[in-house]
């Protein structure tokens, strides 16, 4: 029987070469028509702001501009090189966590600490224009790369933030459901029309572009956030009304949940 060989890929394995020969159709076909996308998408985020920067760049050095002008202008041009620099560090993020194929260890996550540094970029975030409460069960924990969760966590709380106008109100909760530990950040900001809920999680997709933008958004948010869960074996939810709020509710499985009394016990051992 003969498959038809799609790609061939021949890299060094010690002395010998290793051989690694494809098959699958639709499945290369579909890969490829990813990275097609993906491609596009990257190039097309990026290029826009670099248009308006070199538009302003072209203004400040052939306009005879007043000092005033000129800083406005320039404060402009920090703007957009600044939103390139935040899409290029989210696709970094998002090609390391994809780029390990180990599952994240088994150490329970120092939890505390972690809360700990999610309220200072709560305040850092908000500056005091949301109410921002946390309710967190403590010696909760559960396993995995502290780091990843961080930017997880963080990523739903910056949402929140981004998405709430300001006086606004925010719980961040932290508790155990059936076995597992569940994280949910609700907000009574702008929600979400039903139909783009199934889509959030893609890479570059935004209900609104251009308040994603102003906002400081890159689009990539929620697509690390679904990396770092599938890693996780954890399941995201989401909840939302239109004008009412949105629910993002993260529920990690039993086996990597560490309930509070063994973490005591472990201490008190
Ligand atoms: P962005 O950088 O644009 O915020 P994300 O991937 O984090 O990208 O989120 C994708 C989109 O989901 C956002 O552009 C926004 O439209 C919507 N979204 C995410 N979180 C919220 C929220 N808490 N309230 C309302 N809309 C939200």
């Amino acid at each position: 029987k003969f498959h038809k060989v799609l790609s061939v890929q021949v890299f060094p394995y010690g002395d010998s070469r290793k051989m690694v020969i494809s098959n699958d159709v639709t499945k290369l076909e579909r890969t490829d028509a990813m990275r097609r996308d993906f491609v596009a998408n990257v190039s097309h985020e990026l290029k826009t702001p670099l248009t308006v920067l070199a538009g302003f760049l072209e203004t400040v050095r052939e306009l005879p501009l007043a000092d005033e002008e000129r800083m406005r202008y320039l404060g402009l041009m920090d703007q957009q090189s600044k939103r390139m620099e935040h899409i290029v560090s989210d696709l970094l993020v998002l090609a390391h966590i994809e780029a390990d194929p180990k599952a994240p260890g088994d150490a329970p996550v120092d939890i505390a600490r972690l809360m700990r540094h999610l309220r200072d970029e709560a305040l850092g975030l908000s500056a005091e224009r949301h109410a921002i409460s946390f309710t967190i069960e403590a010696g909760l924990s559960v396993t995995g790369a502290e780091g990843e969760l961080a930017s997880a966590f963080g990523n739903l709380l910056t949402n929140a933030v981004r998405y709430t106008p300001v006086g606004g109100e925010i719980h961040v909760r932290w508790w155990t459901e059936e076995g597992g530990a569940v994280f949910s950040v609700s907000d009574d900001g702008i929600g979400i029309p039903v139909e783009h809920i199934p889509r959030l999680t893609e890479r570059f997709y935004r209900v609104d572009r251009s308040r994603s933008r102003d906002t400081g958004g890159t689009g990539l948010g929620l697509a690390i956030v679904k990396h770092v869960l599938q890693r996780h074996e954890a399941r995201l939810s989401i909840r939302s009304q239109v004008d009412r709020g949105s629910t993002f509710t993260i529920h990690f499985p039993p086996h990597r949940s560490v309930p509070a009394r063994a973490v005591d016990a472990h201490a008190s051992a």
